[in-house]
């Protein structure tokens, strides 16, 4: 992955690329239920969670400072 210089008229403060700026991710969950009582097979459902960016801790931006 590479990141461009920062831009001389962007604050240092920058748009965080993880989450786009809105401090949140959605994250996907698959679940796995197993087989039911009249199923052979078990089937796989996808939850989506939205969740707290990592990579700003949820404010939206990321300082690439350093
Ligand atoms: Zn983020």
């Amino acid at each position: 992955m590479t990141y461009d210089e920062p831009m001389p008229w962007m604050d240092d403060r920058q748009k965080c690329r993880e989450c786009d700026g809105t401090g949140e991710v959605i994250h996907e969950h698959e679940i796995y239920h197993r087989q039911g009582f009249d199923r052979d097979v078990g089937y796989v459902a996808t939850k989506y969670v939205q969740e707290p960016c990592e990579d700003c801790s949820g404010t939206g931006e990321t300082n690439n400072n350093g």
